[in-house]
């Protein structure tokens, strides 16, 4: 296991924190080639969006362009302009809205905009002109998100503009789905007819169709007819499925695991509350470990009085409160000892604990868990 560190302020030679985590690559890899295998000829966005879904960016970004990704999708310009600082090369789209005054960043940077209205497009046609460049132009295509991009009924004003922009070239157009990982696709496949409808505006004008591109990783799951000429996968590349119910179609498997080393062994006698706001005794003489992670590093404090860990191949309850940098485990009769390994999220070969179960505990999805690990956790890559 190489020890590359994805962190701010801890140097690759230095001990890095026992509370890490571990990506492997292979997994990734993997996955990606299984999603390969699923959309045939279809290109392929990896989505790298909040350090690539906890993952980190920059490492994540330079596997994918070493596995010859045909493009990459951030949210935010602040993404697209480091990968390109490190040296990243393949196209990158930002998903995210622009402002005006951005528009010369995504142009020296070589980052392509998601153009999302008639002013926008104008905004990037005249800074692009003025910078003697053509702007690389992905249309945002409003079919059931009312997030942003310009309403399905109005989009052949939008497309008639964008394409008597000198200074822009229309590489692609998208959508995207409101709940396509859900059940029942009802809204999904209204919200596909409904990009179809604005797609027939190139035949009628006969104008070479760009790229379209639609799904994430719940319509690449279960809509196949949504794959179009690219897809746009993000937490799927990590081996998560968006949902519970989603149709598990790709087989795929985690890459991260989150770990930490136990850091303290005591006994909690009967009537000694442990941590904060005194919200678990014991009635018995309990073992007990401390491990030094907490909300502060995105262990959710939501997650009290339901999150457990792995020791030593056996699952444990966290008692109390979370704290900012430490948690509590009941380990009752058993033993551990100062620096025995503990997973937080992931498996030790027996036994797992899965991202879903976080998300349950917490009351969220494993998007926000996986977002969530931030980056005073070192990240270490396996390849
Ligand atoms: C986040 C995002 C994706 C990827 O979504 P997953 O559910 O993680 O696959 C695709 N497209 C857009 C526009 C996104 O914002």
């Amino acid at each position: 296991m190489s020890q590359q560190i994805n962190h701010p302020t801890i140097s690759e030679t230095e001990i890095i924190r026992p509370t890490r985590v571990e990506v492997d690559l292979n997994a990734i890899k993997e996955n990606y080639q299984k999603i390969k295998e699923h959309v045939g000829s279809c290109k392929i966005m990896p989505i790298l969006k909040a350090n690539a879904y906890g993952h980190g960016l920059l490492r994540i970004a330079r596997f994918f362009e070493e596995l010859n990704a045909d493009y990459l999708g951030v949210a935010v310009v602040e993404e697209g302009i480091l990968l390109r600082e490190k040296g990243i090369n393949i196209p990158i789209l930002v998903l995210g809205g622009v402002w005006g005054n951005q528009v010369p960043l995504f142009l020296k940077h070589n980052l392509a905009i998601t153009a999302s209205s008639i002013d926008k497009l104008n905004q990037i046609n005249d800074t692009a002109g003025q910078m003697k460049v053509k702007a690389i132009v992905h249309l945002k295509i409003d079919t059931g998100m009312e997030r942003i991009g310009v309403h399905y009924y109005n989009a052949e004003k939008f497309l008639d503009a964008a394409y008597k922009c000198k200074n822009i070239e229309v590489e692609g157009i998208y959508s995207h789905f409101a709940n396509s990982d859900a059940a029942d696709l009802t809204y999904a496949k209204l919200q596909l007819e409904r990009f179809k409808e604005v797609l027939s505006f190139f035949e009628k004008r006969s104008i070479e169709t760009p790229y379209r591109h639609f799904s994430n990783s719940g319509a690449l799951l279960q809509l196949p007819e949504a794959n179009f000429d690219m897809v746009r996968p993000g937490i799927m590349l990590f081996g998560i499925y968006p949902t519970k119910e989603v149709n598990k179609t790709v087989e795929i498997k985690p890459a991260l695991t989150w770990k930490s080393l136990v850091v303290y062994f005591k006994v909690i006698m009967p009537n000694h509350p442990v941590g904060y706001d005194s919200t678990f005794t014991t009635d018995h003489n309990i073992r007990a470990v401390t491990i030094p992670v907490g909300y502060g590093d995105g262990y959710l404090r939501s997650m009290s009085h339901k999150a457990e860990v792995l020791i030593r191949g056996k699952r444990y309850p966290v008692i109390g409160t979370i704290s900012m940098d430490q948690i509590v485990i009941n380990i009752d009769n058993d033993s551990a000892y100062n620096g025995d390994v503990v997973i937080l999220l992931g498996d030790d070969g027996a036994n797992i604990i899965t991202c879903q179960e976080l998300a349950d505990w917490a009351g969220t999805n494993p998007y926000e868990i996986l977002t969530n690990i931030n980056t005073r956790v070192p990240r270490v890559y396996n390849e």
